[in-house]
């Protein structure tokens, strides 16, 4: 059996991210495994740009996003191995990965980062009823079929749920002659980030049909239309409602689920929010030596985000490797008022970390807002948002120092 002291499962932005880090942090003996024929993870597919505002102060394109950390995996020599699926890993750090050409593969890690990502909900998970031709798919299929295959998907698409990946689809369609008729949303308010709204959506005219949904799917052989209706505030269809729309392509943008199969081969902890690993603030996870990256802990809204918890994973299996982990006392974060759920949800005093970044999300819409972090009656961080909105994440900045004489912390929105 192969023994390698760091193995990172995923080589997208997340596994990326970490692997760099880790090399610049002294680890030298690293390996990524991807089950994809390249690193890069979902970003290959995503060709429009909007990326890395944050980190690099221009929008790139996801490709392009991706290229600065292959560039460094590369100039750095960091082993890769692609094609090659991870089927399972346990407590005891043993992973059991195949690929063609070596079958199956055995391998001993010190510590391992899994950073495999989120994958879509599907027409099952969201209950249309109707026949099941074919021409209902995934807005990430369609973006695939499209960017990476070359293929036209449809001629006239109805797309349900507003989360990005479905607006920025809408736009793509558009742009590739596809005739898009609307957007539907379930909801009250739009899933995706309002710039995505502007730019993909209102500066091509496409309608946004919000506390609506797609009740029927009609067609035998491919889709020929399907049935709408308003939703009430149960999110229930209101009878009367319904609305018949020709169309042989239905996208579905219906949200992304953490991809923790191998999570729970190991035995890891899932919180019942996010769906991912429960996480310390060194995104260590409830399994000794094995850390948590991007969104296979909790899905993000912008990759940058995605990256700094790679590196924040790279820095943690680094102290594990020096078995310079202190055994410390470990404080809860919980999701307080108006907060629906914190990333990652432990402190862990680190004498080699100063502080703490917690993303969360809000659970509605609020113009000038305070985050508060809160320690028994105390307020102990303060943060103002001029706007907060449940699609997009907030940040707050938490000082470790004086952690260990807090009670347990909750995190809340005050309007
Ligand atoms: C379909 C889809 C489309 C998206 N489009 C956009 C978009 O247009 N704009 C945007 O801002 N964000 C988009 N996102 C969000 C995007 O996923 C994140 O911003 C970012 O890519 C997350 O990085 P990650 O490294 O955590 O995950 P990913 O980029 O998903 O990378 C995870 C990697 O792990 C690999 N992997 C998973 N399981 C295994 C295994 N068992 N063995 C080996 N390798 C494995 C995968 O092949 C993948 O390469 C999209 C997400 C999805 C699912």
């Amino acid at each position: 059996m192969k023994t390698v002291d760091l193995v990172i499962i995923g080589g997208g932005p997340a596994g990326l991210a970490t692997a760099v880090k880790a090399h610049e942090l002294g680890v030298k003996d690293i390996l990524i495994l991807e089950r994809d024929i390249q690193l890069g993870g979902i970003l290959q597919q995503c060709i429009h740009d909007g990326f890395g505002l944050h980190r690099f102060g221009k929008q790139l394109s996801g490709s392009s996003y991706a290229q600065k950390f292959i560039d460094k995996v590369e100039e750095y020599n960091i082993p890769v191995m692609c094609n090659t699926m991870v089927l399972d890993v346990s407590a005891d750090k043993k992973i059991v990965a195949v690929n063609p050409e070596m079958g199956l593969i055995e391998i001993e890690a010190k510590a391992i980062v899994l950073a495999m990502g989120c994958r879509e909900r599907t027409r099952p998970q969201v209950r249309i009823l109707g026949t099941r031709p074919a021409g209902v798919m995934t807005a990430g299929a369609v973006q695939r079929y499209i960017n990476v295959e070359g293929w036209k998907t449809g001629t006239r698409a109805v797309i349900l749920g507003s989360g990005d990946i479905g607006l920025i689809m809408a736009r793509r369609m558009t742009l590739e002659g596809v005739s898009v008729e609307g957007v539907y949303e379930v909801m009250p308010n739009l899933g995706g980030l309002r710039r995505n709204k502007a730019q993909c959506l209102d500066d091509y005219n496409i309608p946004l049909h919000l506390a609506t949904t797609v009740v029927s799917v009609h067609g035998k052989k491919r889709v020929e239309g399907v049935t709408v209706a308003k939703v009430g505030p149960d999110r229930l269809p209101v009878p009367g409602t319904e609305r018949y729309i020709a169309c042989d392509l239905l996208v579905l943008s219906v949200g992304l689920i953490p991809e923790n199969e191998l999570s729970r081969t190991a035995g890891i902890a899932l919180h019942p929010i996010t769906k991912g690993p429960v996480v310390d603030s060194s995104m260590m996870s409830s399994a000794e030596g094995i850390f948590v990256a991007g969104n296979v802990g909790a899905v993000f809204d912008l990759v940058d985000y995605v990256s700094a918890t790679g590196e924040v994973a790279a820095a943690g299996a680094t102290t594990y490797l020096e078995e310079k982990r202190v055994a410390s006392v470990e404080k809860d974060v919980i999701a307080g008022e108006q907060v629906s759920f914190v990333f990652p949800q432990k402190l862990h005093i680190d004498p080699q970390q100063e502080k703490a970044t917690v993303y969360l999300r809000v659970r509605s819409t609020m113009r000038k807002v305070k985050l508060e972090v809160v320690s028994g009656d105390e307020v102990i961080v303060t943060k103002r948002e001029n706007f907060v909105t449940p699609p997009e994440m907030v940040s707050v900045e938490i000082p470790l120092d004086k952690v260990d004489t807090m009670k347990d912390l909750s995190i809340r929105v005050v309007e």
